[in-house]
């Protein structure tokens, strides 16, 4: 059974440890040691040096009856900024930083839910399949922890990642593929007032080429964005350089390569245009997924809800989680909704309820 006292009391201390990314250590630590004294094995692999963090990806790992299918949970250790030195306090329910920070509910909403179940299934003595617990470093730094995972450590067939926003119900079965694009405009300098005509201004090249290419929602289940430009040197010079950073992401692959290549074409031919050259860079960030209702990892969890008398909500995101990863790996991973509100702002918060719902999903879905 779910203690909603001690889950509330794990949530307070766990929020209280600073995770910034690249700094997880401390709560990598406390982790360890809650779960080994529950009947876990602890590993830590080798991410943390790969990416420059302070410690690598924490698996845990529980027997459990070996006749059944081997599934795992999955959250991530760290926080957006500001979340140093987090105040969580409560009031009519619901949980909220004290001060200027993020409550830091995504994703430690998720880790107290996961504790809470290892605990319940440790009293009970359920039965249960062998569980790894997976607690990333580096997602909120694009997936960088998950990525660099040992890949060699997890068991579990399919999984679980408890951290997405909104309500216990809601089930991620739909995520986009992204692909990031950078381009780097070269000119020619000239004075802009006694040679202009001798100059090659790569910021006109590099602002045709947003100007012309498709951006902003393209369909249903595809978006495409232009996010940062910079360039030049001072008013009186035509700019050399230009350089513009963007994305596109679509829940079909092909869709994702047709509007990125609309994207590199635009970006091409404005170069072309003002007699500019330009190197375009395209970087697969993270592969999409798309499950029906009726895969066994949907249904594992959908039936769970059922259980409890919540009415599964079968939803797509246009974000991307460590379940992108799990999912490039051939490791069906489904996404579900822990509860929290407004997450990466100072207005963060969850309530009390959802989050022992959250840790009443993970038993369940674990003792089924
Ligand atoms: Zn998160």
């Amino acid at each position: 059974m779910i203690d909603q006292k001690r889950l509330i009391a794990n949530f307070f201390e766990i929020v209280g440890i600073d995770s910034l990314t690249f700094n997880e250590e401390a709560l990598v630590d406390h982790l360890s040691k809650k779960l080994r004294g529950l009947g876990f094995s602890i590993k830590i692999d080798g991410a943390g040096k790969e990416i420059g963090g302070n410690t690598g990806n924490l698996i845990a790992h529980l027997p459990g009856d070996s006749s059944k299918p081997a599934i795992f949970f999955n959250c991530h250790l760290d926080t957006v900024e500001p979340g140093i030195g987090i105040e969580p306090v409560v009031a009519d329910g619901i949980i909220k930083s004290k001060n200027e920070t993020i409550l830091g509910a995504d994703d430690k909403a998720g880790i107290a839910a996961l504790l809470e179940m290892a605990h319940a299934i440790v009293e009970e003595k359920a039965s249960v399949g062998p569980i790894d617990i997976i607690f990333t470093v580096a997602e909120e730094k694009g997936l960088l922890g998950a990525k660099h995972l040992d890949w060699s450590l997890v068991t579990g067939e399919y999984g679980f990642v408890l951290d997405a926003a909104g309500m216990v119900g809601e089930i991620t079965t739909i995520a986009p593929w992204q692909n990031s694009i950078t381009a780097v405009f070269y000119g020619k300098a000239a004075h802009a007032g006694i040679s202009p005509e001798s100059g090659i201004s790569a910021i006109q090249a590099a602002a045709r080429a947003v100007e012309t290419m498709p951006l902003g929602r393209r369909d249903r289940e595809t978006t495409a964005n232009i996010g940062e430009i910079k360039g030049g040197r001072a008013p009186n010079i035509v700019p050399e350089n230009a350089e513009i950073k963007g994305e596109a992401r679509s829940a079909k692959v092909s869709k994702l390569n047709r509007q990125t290549d609309r994207m590199v074409q635009a970006i091409k031919r404005s170069a072309k245009a003002y007699g500019a050259t330009v190197d375009v860079q395209v970087t697969r960030e993270y592969d999409g997924f798309s499950f029906s209702s009726k895969h066994k990892v949907v249904t594992r969890a959908g039936l769970a809800l059922k259980a409890m008398g919540i009415e599964p909500i079968y939803a797509a995101t246009g974000g991307g989680s460590d379940t992108n990863v799990f999912n490039a790996q051939n490791i069906p991973t489904i996404n579900l909704g822990v509860g929290y509100l407004d997450p990466h702002t100072t207005n963060e918060s969850i309530s009390v309820d959802q989050l022992g719902l959250a840790a009443e999903l993970a038993l369940t879905i674990a003792k089924q």
